[in-house]
């Protein structure tokens, strides 16, 4: 699997908040901090970063360009 991402910040696979069926793609802001590229969740919402594979739609459809 790869995934494309910015020069900026790594991107990893994980849940935003309650929602643990939805895997976003999230972009690692720093330490503890994470957004999911789909905008899902609450910017400074708890997010849990997750072996699985991405399956929000939103997320698979974003296309960064570096
Ligand atoms: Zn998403």
């Amino acid at each position: 699997m790869t995934i494309m991402t910015d020069s900026a910040h790594e991107t990893v696979a994980g849940t935003v908040g309650e929602d643990v069926r939805t895997v976003h793609r999230l972009r690692v802001l720093d330490e503890h901090k994470r957004q999911a590229l789909c905008g899902a969740g609450d910017p400074d919402g708890v997010t849990d970063v997750w072996l699985r594979a991405v399956n929000c739609p939103a997320c698979l459809d974003v296309h960064e360009v570096a």
